[in-house]
């Protein structure tokens, strides 16, 4: 099955599900992820892929895990269906609790920032506390008191004993303000009662299936759906206009070694340069 995101709505509420297991155990091999670190991971980039399909294509999101845990930072930015991240520590690994990943243990108390990059006026940055950096009650939590969107986030990653990820995915429930009281109680304890994500997904539930049992007993519209991928935007191109803007004593500093490496954090790519590159850039701006 493909990575899909799909767009539902529920008599007046908006209900987003998606599948990534795909792109999850993408970035699991990218990074050389421990099981615990794959399911933070997993979840933060889930979780902004969905926020990104409540923004227009175009725009970007930002979901910054600043715990003070082993995992150290983690981070996932979206646009429109791609997706990157990374974790700073992808090789630690914790004891379970109570049988499952210790994710909230690996990240930690500390904060949840989130960067919206519009289409249109200046970034906008919103931060609120972790509540127990399990990833999903924390952007819950976010979206309730930074943004004022009362919304309702579930992540699921399910790392196999083989350390391939075996199921991810998640879904958002957001209320739209013409919601009548009983269609959110009625959403509200079928959510209750719902398995976790990674159950429903391992059960051979598709991100369609999960909006329907979101929703029953009521009058569910599925509107659309898009696949989904791991895209990072670097290019020796933008790495060279960032190595541009340094000051020259810097690029003089680098052009010391015959050959400056840079490393590309979100997907583990290595850019070389000469120190002719260098100094090319050295001239270019002293001209
Ligand atoms: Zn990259």
């Amino acid at each position: 099955m493909k990575d899909i995101l799909v767009k539902g709505t529920i008599e007046g509420v908006r209900v987003y599900a998606l599948s990534t297991t795909n792109l999850v155990e993408k970035l699991n091999r990218i990074h050389k992820c421990s099981p615990l670190a794959i399911a933070a991971l997993g979840r933060t980039v889930t979780g902004a892929l969905l926020l990104a399909a409540t923004m227009k294509e175009q725009e970007c999101i930002t979901v910054q895990i600043k715990g003070d845990g082993p995992l150290g930072t983690i981070v996932a930015e979206a646009q429109g269906n791609f997706v990157r991240g990374y974790v700073q520590h992808p090789e630690v690994m914790l004891p379970p609790k109570n049988g499952k990943l210790d994710v909230g243990g690996g990240v930690g108390q500390g904060q949840i920032l989130v960067t919206r990059y519009l289409a249109q006026g200046e970034p906008f940055t919103g931060m609120c506390e972790l509540v127990n950096g399990e990833i999903a009650t924390d952007l819950t939590q976010y979206l309730y008191q930074s943004e004022q969107t009362p919304a309702s986030v579930a992540l699921g990653v399910l790392v196999g004993k083989d350390c391939t990820v075996q199921e991810a995915g998640g879904y958002f429930v957001q209320a739209m303000p013409d919601a009548k009281e009983e269609v959110l109680a009625q959403l509200e304890n079928n959510v209750l009662t719902l398995p976790y994500v990674s159950e429903l997904l391992q059960a051979g539930y598709t991100p369609e299936d999960m909006i329907k049992k979101i929703g029953a007993g009521l009058e569910v519209n599925i509107k659309e759906s898009n696949y989904l991928g791991v895209k990072c935007r670097c290019s020796r191109e933008k790495v060279l206009h960032t190595l541009a803007a340094l000051q020259d004593k810097d690029l003089q500093e680098l052009s010391q070694d015959a050959v400056t490496e840079v490393h590309c954090q979100f997907c583990n790519k290595s850019y070389k340069f000469t120190n002719t590159e260098l100094q090319v850039l050295r001239d270019k701006k002293s001209t």
